[in-house]
Order: structure tokens, then sequence, then C-alpha cells
């Protein structure tokens, strides 16, 4: 059977490594990085291709600048960051290919650190186009790919280097794999999936995915008011996909477990979004026609709890109310907790997901995995083949 062919596999030693990593970082309007994460959570690759005495060529990019250089999307601010985290000088370009970018690469020493520019200013990086790719190639000897995040993406620097050069994983991308990859096996039993959110369309495939493996699927934030509609319910001003209502029934006929699907039984409501809405709690079925549901109610959260107690592997994706408002992050907090504590081996995707949980105090420790690429970790977890991962498998 293939394997994850990672940086433990070859000697890194003198050689000139392009390594692919996702510093595509939030950043404030003067440009400085509100979020260090993605960067942080890279660091023991490069720190460990660095102590083998590899001769480091950082790939990344940075906001969708369509293929043209835009200022305010150099990788400038994110390379000094790097020199802080690292204690080390990192030489920036300002091109990612060309006669310039070979003299520098000419110059390197091992364990030292060149980072070339967002490779979306070419448009022949989301075109994967053999020409960019064979031009980035040229730069080096050996291709690593960190980048979880844009493993789901078809592009030169994260996935056509592998068709030209030797490709590996770096410790981000296995650490990943081991947490995801069981989840679409046999993960222990019972497996409670919990799934919230805005939007129905990208949870179905994990809802397709799970009806066949896990227990229990519990479902809140604004894609259980589409299932509460789909149950014939009132759901007022809530967020809801009337022309899902079909598909949201189609689902839940679909459970081959009784009780396998369990949709919030009571919510939180509103009349106004705000960090001063006056909230009430009433019965799933009992929402008024000028209200909003914004969480689930306290006998969901106890319900979900309960089940979350007794599982033995969770999989959570998608806030299980409006979380941007304090009045509307009880439920997610209160489950957060419970997951927490569950003793469970608990996975968390999703990027609104995983940032929610940090404003809201919890810490990566306090589950098994956080992981770092939401589009990415969504579609693994969905079943699609990841065609930045596929090349890293031989
Ligand atoms: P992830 O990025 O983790 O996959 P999603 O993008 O699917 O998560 O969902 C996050 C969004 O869902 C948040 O902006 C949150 O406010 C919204 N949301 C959750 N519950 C509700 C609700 N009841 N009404 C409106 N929006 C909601
Ligand atoms: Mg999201």
């Amino acid at each position: 059977m293939p394997t994850l062919q990672t940086i433990r596999d070859f000697n890194p030693q003198g050689k000139r490594i392009l390594l692919r990593v996702d510093f595509n970082v939030p950043q404030d309007e003067q440009g400085a990085i509100t979020d260090d994460s993605r960067m942080t959570k890279a660091l023991p690759t490069i720190q460990y291709l660095l102590e083998k005495g590899a001769k480091l060529i950082i790939m990344s990019h940075l906001g969708r600048p369509d293929g043209k250089v835009n200022e305010n999307m150099r990788l400038t601010p994110i390379a000094k960051h790097l020199e802080v985290l690292l204690g080390k000088p990192v030489k920036k370009l300002d091109e990612a290919i060309g006669p310039s970018v070979h003299a520098e690469v000419e110059k390197l020493q091992d364990g030292e650190i060149i980072m070339l520019e967002n490779t979306r200013f070419y448009p022949g990086e989301e075109a994967n186009d053999p020409e960019f790719i064979k031009q980035l190639a040229e730069l080096g000897e050996v291709f690593v790919s960190d980048g979880f995040g844009v493993s789901h993406r078809a592009h030169a620097s994260s996935t056509g280097l592998a068709s030209v050069l030797p490709a590996y994983a770096g410790f981000l991308i296995e650490k990943e794999m081991n947490a995801l990859q069981p989840l679409m096996g046999e993960p222990k039993q019972p497996f409670t999936v919990i799934l919230g959110g805005a939007k129905i369309k990208d949870k179905i495939g994990m809802i397709d995915q799970f009806i066949g493996k896990a227990q229990n699927i519990l479902i809140g934030g604004g894609l259980a008011n589409t299932f509460i509609a789909a149950q014939g319910n009132e759901v007022g001003q809530s967020l809801c996909e009337k022309d899902k209502l079909d598909l949201a029934n189609e689902l839940m006929k679909k459970a081959i477990l009784p009780h396998q699907i369990i949709i919030a039984t009571d919510v939180v409501i509103a009349r106004e979004i705000s960090e001063t809405a006056a909230t009430e709690t009433v019965p799933a079925n009992a929402v008024p026609t000028d209200a909003k549901i914004l969480d689930v109610g306290p006998a969901t959260v106890e319900a979900f709890t309960n089940i979350i107690k007794n599982s033995a592997t969770i999989l959570w994706n998608g806030p299980l109310g409006l979380t941007e408002f304090t009045p509307f992050q009880n439920g997610t907090r209160d489950v957060a907790k419970a997951v927490a504590e569950s003793g469970a081996f608990s996975v968390l995707g999703g990027g609104d997901t995983a940032e929610v949980l940090k404003t809201l105090g919890f810490k990566d420790e306090d589950f098994s995995h956080v992981s770092t690429g939401g589009g990415a970790s969504l579609e693994f977890l969905s079943g699609k083949k990841l065609p930045g991962i596929e090349v890293l498998y031989r």
C-alpha cells in the first residue's frame, strides 16, 4: 500500500529544498499579522530541515492577487515575522522565479533560508502551468509540502512540483493525516459527529460520508435551521436555506440507526443581532415568525453533552450559534467544554470552528487535533481526494 513519504525519508543535508507552507495569515490594515498560528505550526518542519543542514527555499501564497503583483500582498512582513519566530535571518526575494532568484539561490548556504515572493503573483501558480512548475523546480532539488491548508488545490507550488521533483510531506501534513485518516477508516465507536455552521451545501458531503460510520450526528447552528424547517416547523427570520428542505429530508431518511441524526430541539432566539440583544429560549417547533434562531438551547446542549460523554471518537465542524456575538456563544462554549472533558479522540475541523474556540478561550491542547486546513479538511472528510496530499504517497 502506498504510504505518505515524509521528510524523515530522505537526507536533507546540503540539499536545496523547495518548501511549500501556508503562510496565508490574517493581517490588519497596517499589514501586521493578527494570528500567526499557521506560521508556528510549520516551525517544526522548518527547524528540522535547518538542523539537518538543508538550504531552504520557502514558498507561500498570501491573499488572492489573481496572478498579478499586488503591493499589499507581498510576503515581506511574513518573512520579517518568520525571522522573529526562528531567531535567524530570512532572505526575502521580490520575485519567485527568474534570473535574480537564481542568483540568490546560488549563494544559499546549508542552514540558510530564502523566502520567495507570493506565488499567486504568477498566473501559472493557480493554473498549475507546466512552464511555471519548471521555473520553480529549477531552483531546488527536493519538494517538501507542509501547506495542508492549500493541499486541496492542484496549484503549481502545492501539487505540481511533485511531478518533477522528489516530493515529501512535512510534519504538519503528517500530523493532519494521522488525525484525519483514522476518521475515514474505522474510528473507535461510539463515534459522534457534531455539525454546525452556516450552509448545508458545505456539510452534505460530511453527512453523507459519516451516516455509514458514526453512531451519532448532532446538528446545530444555522445548519439545524434548515432541518427544523424541513420537519415542517416555522423558523421565522432565521438563516435557512429554503431551497434545501428536500435535501435535508433526504439526508434524514438516509439515517441507518434510530436517533442517529439529532437536530437541536430547543433554540435561543432574538429579534436583533447585537451584543445587547434580548434572548429567549423556545422549543425548536415554536419559533415566532418575527424571531431569529441564533444558538442551540440548554436542553439541546444537555442532550449533546450526554452523547459526547459516552463517545470514544468525536469530529466537530461548525459553530453551533452565531458566535461572532457574545449572546449566542453559550451553546458552542458548553459543547466545546464537554468535548474537551470527554477524554474521547477529538478532532476539530473548519476555519471558523478553530477560530471561535480560540476566541472562547480553548487551547489546541484541549482537543486531540485542531485541523489547520479549513477547506482542505472539509473536502478530505467529505471523502474527496486532496491533490496536494495524493502526490506525497508512494
Ligand atoms: P467552518 O468555517 O468551521 O466550517 P462555517 O463557515 O460553516 O464553519 O460556519 C461558521 C458561521 O456559521 C459563523 O459565521 C456563524 O456565525 C454561523 N452560524 C452558526 N449558527 C448560526 C445561526 N443560527 N444563524 C446564523 N449564522 C450562524
Ligand atoms: Mg467558514
